[in-house]
């Protein structure tokens, strides 16, 4: 079967090269194919916590995120130690929190609905370009496109097979769900000995609230630990987790789920009493390869955030610069794509990409108490300034037509 364009992986990044491509050159609709190997809605490892980027983007291409199920959180909290800086958005909500299962599904059936062609349940299983086109072979049988996009996430087949040799920055991340703090504090109430919130520092949280707490950085992980507002099926919940990317692994480390349990136990929540998951994320490093002739890689199989592993704005942001390097493509009958890393550098999203890998390079290893108290505590106005110069607001700077 002969596509000009497929994508290998149906989530945000793939539905967004496509729902661009479709926007910007609608003649190149019927010859795209999105290859996904699970069946929408799929579950997918992820907090679910969407940026103003992501809204941004997804405005443009005319699709309201409030269709989808969604918890919104008036302020994120970015502490050290239970103290820190604050951040609120004038008149609305600072973060977005959605299920992937739902958003990922939502997103699908809007490419579809707006005629664009998803083949669920095909695994691609090798990559191989030539002058004339690539071969994609498949579980269900071989493809062939001009051009293909891996989207395929952090683990993706495409990066595997095009870039056997370059080098990978992985951080690790765990994730439990959980009720919210009145069930659980109901719960110590009914047995008082058995779970106790403490107070002080770590007094009683604000459910609407989003936090992140840097506090085992000095342990040698350098990351943070969330705690997000979410919903299941209409049920509020909480989303706990651990990011680690992975910048400190050559000193000795505690294992990753010490710092989330205790951080929760401060809470009153047990963290055996859940089921941990675990996946990895790919980040951006400025050495990451992005492009061979006829293929692009878009969302994490180019690189995510490394400095807080977000990926679902980012995602979205490589659709549209790929769509876009596409359309360019087929209009010069060139399809060697040895521009898409320079322009993708150059964007809105490049740069935002590239302060965060260098913060990432300064917080983390400069891992003492007193400088993350210094960097949470005392330089609030600085990185308030820093992050919505050079991390936040990116979207609107994406040009995508
Ligand atoms: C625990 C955790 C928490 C996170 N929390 C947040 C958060 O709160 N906010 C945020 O912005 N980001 C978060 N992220 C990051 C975010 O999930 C990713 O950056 C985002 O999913 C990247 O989108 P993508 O489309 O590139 O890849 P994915 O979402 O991974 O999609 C890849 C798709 O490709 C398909 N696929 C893979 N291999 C193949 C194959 N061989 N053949 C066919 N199809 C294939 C997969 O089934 C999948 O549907 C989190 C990640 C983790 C692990």
């Amino acid at each position: 079967m002969t596509y000009e364009i497929v994508i290998i992986g149906g989530g945000p990044a793939g539905l967004s090269t496509a729902l661009h491509l479709q926007r910007i050159a609608p003649h190149l609709s019927d010859r795209i194919l999105i290859l996904e190997r699970e069946r929408y809605p799929r579950f997918k490892l992820c907090a679910g916590g969407l940026v103003l980027d992501a809204e941004v983007i997804l405005e443009r291409l005319g699709l309201d995120v409030t269709e989808v199920p969604h918890v919104d959180s008036q302020q994120i909290n970015f502490d050290f130690r239970g103290k820190g800086l604050n951040i609120r958005m004038p008149r609305k909500h600072a973060l977005r929190v959605i299920r992937r299962d739902e958003f990922d599904n939502w997103l699908a059936k809007k490419a579809e609905t707006r005629g664009l062609e998803i083949r669920e349940g095909i695994t691609v299983k090798n990559i191989i370009p030539d002058n004339e086109g690539v071969t994609i072979e498949t579980d269900q049988g071989i493809f062939r496109a001009q051009v293909i996009v891996g989207a395929d996430g952090s683990n993706g087949v495409t990066r595997r097979c095009i870039f056997p040799n370059a080098s990978v920055h992985t951080a690790r991340v765990l994730e439990v769900i959980t009720p919210e703090y009145d069930v659980i504090a109901s719960k110590a109430k009914q047995s008082p000995s058995k779970t106790e919130i403490t107070s002080g520092d770590n007094a009683p949280r604000n459910d609407k609230h989003a936090f992140f707490e840097f506090s085992p950085v000095p342990s040698n992980i350098a990351g943070y630990i969330w705690d997000f507002p979410t919903q299941i099926k209409g049920e509020p919940m909480r989303c706990w987790g651990i990011y680690d990317t992975n910048l400190l692994a050559g000193e000795s480390r505690p294992q990753l789920k010490a710092p989330l349990a205790e951080e929760m136990s401060h809470f009153g929540f047990d963290l055996n009493e859940y089921e941990i998951k675990g996946h990895p994320i790919r980040w951006f490093s400025p050495e990451n390869p992005m492009s061979a002739a006829r293929v692009l890689l878009v969302g994490d199989a180019a690189g995510a955030d490394p400095l807080l592993g977000e990926g679902i704005s980012m995602a979205l942001g490589y659709g549209a610069l790929a769509a876009r390097e596409i359309h360019n493509a087929f209009e010069r009958n060139d399809f060697s794509f040895n521009r898409y890393k320079r322009r993708v550098m150059l964007s809105g999203l490049g740069q935002s990409l590239f302060a965060r890998w260098l913060i990432a390079q300064i917080v983390y290893p400069l891992k003492w108490a007193w400088f993350q108290m210094l960097v949470w505590r005392l330089l609030k106005p600085l990185v308030v300034v820093v992050a919505s110069l050079l991390v936040l607001n990116w979207g609107r700077r994406l040009k995508v037509d």
